[in-house]
C-alpha cells in the first residue's frame, strides 16, 4: 500500500521509508543550507532524523502493544507526515484498541521525560531546556519540545490520530462499535472544520491537516462498515453457494416484453437468468422490461434486452470476491452454477443484508493502519 524501502528491522518488524520521505531532509538541508551554511544544514537534517527516530519508536510502541494481544505488525513505514504501523488484524475489544492507541504517545512521553531528567541532572539543568522551543535552543531542548508536540498532536481526538482511536474505543465501551465510530468521526469532522477555518486565517499547513483529518474520518466510518468483509476474507470460508437462492425464476430468451411485463413486477425477484434451451445466455432486469414496455417496445424479446456480459459464479467461489465483482460492475444478481448447470441466484441485496446482520453481531475491531 505504501511501498518504500526497508531500512532495517526492529523487534522483528520491518521498518520502511517511503521515497517521498527523502524529500524532507533534502528540502530542509537546501533551505537551511542556503541561508545559514553547511553546518547549520547538517544540524537541521540530524534534528529531522532524530524526530523521525522518535516517530519510529512511537510506532514501535503501537506494534509492541499489539503484539501483547497476539496481533502482529506487517511493517512500520515512515512518510513525510509521520509514521504508520500496519497491524495484521484488528483488536477484538475496545480496551485492546485503547491500549494500542495510547502506547504510541506514551513512548514520546517517556522520551520527553527521559530528556528532562537527563538534562535536569546536567550543569545547566532543566531550566535551559524549558527556555528552548522546537525551533530554537539546544538539540535536546528542541527534541524535548518536539516530543511534547507529538504527544499533543497525536492525542487530538480526531481520526487518524491516536486520540481519535482513544475516543472511539472509550465510546465503544458504552455503545455499539459502529455508533462509537460515527460519533468519533463526527468529532473529527468538527475538528477538521475548525482547523480549516483557523488555517484560512493564514496557516496553509492547518488547512492540509484539516483535509487529512476530514478524509480520514470519512474513511474510518466507511471502513468500519466494511469490517465484516475483512473478517470474512480472513476466514475465507463463506462461498457464493452459501447465500444463493435456490428458488428462482428463469426466462426463455424468446419471451416478449408484453408478456414479461405482465408478471415480472409481481415476483419477489429483480433479476432473471435468461435461458436458450438449457443454456444460460444473459440476465434480465425487471426495470429494463418495464422501461421497454413504457416506451412501446412490446414486441422486443428477453434476448434483446438482457445483459450478456455476466460472469457465471461457481458454487464454491469465495463470496467476497463475487460480491466485490458485483459492486464493481453494478450487477444486481449473478447466476451461480456447478458442473450440472445453473443452480442458484446470488443477489447483491441479499449479501448486503447478510453483511449487515453480521455487523450487528460482530465484535469491535479497528482500522489496521495505526499512525
Ligand atoms: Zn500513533
Amino acid at each position: 500500500m505504501f511501498g518504500g524501502w526497508e531500512i532495517g528491522k526492529l523487534a522483528g518488524i520491518s521498518v520502511r521509508i517511503h521515497w517521498s520521505f527523502l524529500l524532507l531532509p533534502a528540502i530542509v538541508a537546501g533551505s537551511v543550507g542556503s541561508t545559514a551554511g553547511a553546518q547549520a544544514a547538517l544540524g537541521a537534517v540530524l534534528f529531522i532524523l532524530a524526530i523521525f527516530g522518535c516517530v519510529v519508536l512511537h510506532e514501535l510502541g503501537h506494534a509492541l502493544a499489539a503484539r501483547r494481544f497476539g496481533i502482529g505488525t506487517q511493517d512500520i513505514t515512515l512518510l513525510p507526515i509521520g509514521g504508520v504501523a500496519r497491524l495484521q488484524r484488528m483488536p477484538r475489544q475496545p480496551l485492546q484498541e485503547l491500549v494500542i492507541a495510547v502506547a504510541g504517545p506514551a513512548v514520546n512521553v517517556v522520551i520527553a521525560v527521559s530528556i528532562l531528567i537527563g538534562t535536569g541532572l546536567g550543569p545547566n539543568g532543566a531550566a535551559t531546556l524549558l527556555e528552548s522551543n522546537v525551533l530554537s535552543g539546544s538539540f535536546l531542548g528542541r527534541l524535548f519540545w518536539a516530543n511534547v508536540g507529538l504527544v499533543i498532536f497525536n492525542l487530538l481526538p480526531a481520526f487518524p490520530m491516536d486520540g481519535g482511536r482513544v475516543l472511539r474505543s472509550v465510546l465503544a465501551m458504552m455503545m455499539p462499535y459502529t455508533r462509537a465510530t460515527d460519533w468519533a468521526a463526527a468529532v473529527a469532522t468538527v475538528m477538521a472544520v475548525l482547523f480549516g477555518l483557523v488555517g484560512l486565517l493564514g496557516n496553509p499547513l492547518l488547512i492540509l491537516i484539516a483535509l487529512f483529518v476530514f478524509m480520514a474520518a470519512r474513511g474510518e466510518a466507511m471502513m468500519v462498515r466494511m469490517q465484516p468483509e475483512a473478517d470474512i476474507v480472513q476466514a475465507g470460508v463463506v462461498q457464493a453457494g452459501d447465500l444463493m437462492q435456490q428458488q428462482f425464476l428463469t426466462v426463455p430468451s424468446y419471451a416478449r416484453v408484453s408478456d414479461l411485463a405482465a408478471w415480472m413486477p409481481r415476483m419477489n425477484q429483480r433479476d432473471f437468468p435468461v435461458l436458450e434451451g438449457q443454456r444460460l445466455v444473459g440476465m434480465l432486469r425487471d426495470t429494463d422490461v418495464s422501461m421497454a414496455m413504457a416506451s412501446g417496445q412490446r414486441d422486443r424479446t428477453a434476448a434483446d434486452l438482457m445483459r450478456r456480459d455476466i460472469p457465471t459464479v461457481l458454487r464454491n467461489d469465495a463470496l467476497l470476491e463475487t460480491y466485490t465483482e458485483m459492486e464493481r460492475k453494478g450487477l444486481g444478481s449473478l447466476p451461480v452454477a456447478d458442473a450440472g448447470g445453473l443452480v442458484g441466484l446470488l443477489s447483491r441485496e441479499r449479501v448486503r443484508r447478510w453483511m449487515e446482520s453480521l455487523q450487528k453481531q460482530s465484535s469491535p475491531s479497528m482500522a489496521r493502519s495505526q499512525l
